[in-house]
């Protein structure tokens, strides 16, 4: 079994990979990993175990045809991390995110049908439903994605899924809530306060804090992503939620408390343009259909991510600054 990551050096794709290579996922024990990653700013080759037997690391664009019609060959599966993935990135200038989400979707699409790849997943967000006052959202609500971010995600979903109603590829597609855990960037929402916290200094919070996010840990999304990859039906989405719905004071709050600070850490700034008032899925078919709970609780993964990144300053001080000097802030 030979199983290619996009963007393996990423937040989330990194989790994955570390989990598959330390035999975390049943039958998927001795694959082999092909990460495919450009290691842009937010990728980043020690978050994975680089020299392990079963893991290739392969730098390259995935908007690169001919690298990938060389790589894709041999291998079982696909799983498609790379995005650009920053909402406030997107906000300055949108070209990459266009660029790699879309444009490197279709691509890499493409060269998953010419090399006869009989498996993809498609990673995607719960941003590209836009925002929900009450209620959630199954996967038949429309696409009102209201971020640059959210719409080059949801051209990617809407690509993706021809793909398989016009090729035939045997694809699915993932739709997340926000992450959290170790290794995410220090530009994030809860990787810069506590990043913030740890240096003394104070925490942007943008409006007055009541947007309303649901947190699920990285572990239970990578988990999700395995079981959909492994049972998940071809041309179908699957809503990856059932984590904790906070308003981000709330977040905030509990941040504080977990690095020993008060109130008086937090500085109130200009909402983001066009927030996203509340995200909200609605995950009954994973449920139902393969079984899926989440079972990191959401406080207790909190504070483990709190420790790490207390325990973990090398990995993050370099990228915190350079987010700094390039004014990135927030989630
Ligand atoms: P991330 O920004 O931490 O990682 C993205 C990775 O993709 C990086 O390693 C980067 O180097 C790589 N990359 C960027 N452009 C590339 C290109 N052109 N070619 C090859 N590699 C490239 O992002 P993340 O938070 O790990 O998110 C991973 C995926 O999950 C994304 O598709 C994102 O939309 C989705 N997602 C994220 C969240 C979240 O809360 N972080 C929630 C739901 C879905």
């Amino acid at each position: 079994m030979r199983v290619l990551v996009t963007g393996g050096a990423g937040f989330i794709g990194s989790h994955y990979v570390r989990t598959m290579l330390a035999g975390g996922y049943p039958g998927y024990e001795q694959a082999r990993v092909t990460v495919l990653d450009k290691l842009t700013y937010a990728g980043n080759r020690d978050n994975i175990p680089v020299g392990h037997p079963r893991l290739d690391l392969v730098q390259g664009d995935v908007c690169d045809r001919a690298l990938l019609q060389d790589l894709l060959p041999g291998h079982d599966a696909v799983v498609h991390f790379a995005a650009e993935s920053h909402v406030d990135r997107s906000l300055a200038s949108a070209d990459a995110f266009v660029r790699t989400n879309v444009l490197g979707t279709q691509i890499l699409l493409d060269a998953c049908l010419a090399a006869e790849v009989a498996r993809v997943v498609h990673v995607s967000t719960d941003e590209v439903y836009g925002s929900i006052e009450t209620g959630s959202w199954t996967e038949e609500w429309p696409l009102l994605p209201n971020s640059p971010y959210a719409a080059s995600k949801a051209a990617s979903d809407l690509i993706a899924r021809a793909y398989w109603r016009t090729h035939g590829l045997n694809l699915s597609i993932t739709r997340c809530s926000n992450n959290f855990g170790p290794y995410q960037h220090p530009e994030k929402l809860i990787p810069l306060f506590i990043t913030n916290l740890l240096e003394g200094r104070q925490v942007p919070l943008y409006g007055d804090g009541s947007n309303v996010r649901e947190w699920l840990h990285v572990d239970d999304h990578s988990r999700a992503i395995q079981l959909v990859l492994t049972r998940g039906r071809a041309g179908e989405i699957y809503n990856v939620g059932g984590g904790n719905e906070q308003t981000n004071l709330a977040v905030t709050e509990r941040l504080l408390k977990l690095c020993g600070a008060d109130h008086s850490a937090i500085r109130h700034v200009a909402d983001r343009k066009g927030h996203d008032l509340r995200y909200s899925l609605d995950e009954t078919k994973i449920r139902e259909e393969l079984g899926y709970a989440p079972r990191i609780d959401f406080e207790e993964g909190l504070a483990d991510t709190v420790a790490w990144y207390r325990d973990n300053v090398h990995w993050w001080k370099a990228s915190k600054e350079q987010a700094r000097a390039e004014g990135a802030t927030d989630e």
